[in-house]
């Protein structure tokens, strides 16, 4: 009988499994978990990726709140939590920079947030200068979008270009060339 008294070991699978995916943002939307859960994950080997993803998941993950040491350069360079390695000696040493293993790693990819920020700061330099330059402006972050440097480097030269555009204002005869060698085939592209 299945009705026996007393007996409460369930015999039967669980009748109602979780529908649903397991949500970390349902009760709680801080400013705190969203930017957590914005953080993309990489410099590491697949593995540690996903130990660092399931903390995020789980609410586990604890954001550093200052830069630590580095295991290699010995610098206060790994501003990831979890990491050991910061991204420098990674790269140098194509090592995950979590487990400190030869590893493939997943690439970073650039900030989002980091880029609209640029965009913006740029933005309203960049509408006050003239078409002309504008269009100047734009070709020349087009031509360096896909450099090697390191969004803050590349942020600042950025900015410093686009405020000598904007100094040299008055001077309608600004020397282009020194920003952009092919600046002068403007009319062969569309
Ligand atoms: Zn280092
Ligand atoms: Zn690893």
């Amino acid at each position: 009988m299945s009705t026996q008294r007393g007996n409460t070991a369930r015999s039967r699978p669980q009748k109602h499994q979780n529908k649903s995916k397991f949500k970390n943002n349902l009760h709680d939307t801080s400013h705190k978990t969203k930017l957590i859960n914005n953080i993309h994950v990489s410099d590491v080997c697949e593995r540690c990726k996903e130990v660092i993803e399931w903390k995020i998941k789980y609410k586990k993950y604890k954001p550093l709140t200052q830069p630590k040491k580095c295991v290699k350069c010995e610098q206060k360079t790994v501003k990831k939590a979890y990491h050991v390695m910061c991204t420098e000696c990674g790269k140098n040493l194509e090592v995950c920079t979590k487990c400190c293993q030869v590893k493939e790693v997943v690439p970073n990819v650039p900030d989002k947030h980091e880029e609209i920020k640029l965009d913006n700061e740029l933005q309203q330099i960049l509408q006050s200068l003239p078409e002309r330059k504008r269009r100047t402006f734009i070709r020349y972050m087009n031509k360096t979008k896909n450099s090697e440097e390191k969004p803050e480097e590349r942020q600042k030269d950025l900015a410093s270009k686009l405020n000598k555009l904007n100094v040299d204002d008055k001077d309608s005869d600004i020397d282009f060339d020194e920003f952009d060698s092919d600046i002068c085939d403007e009319d062969s592209e569309s």
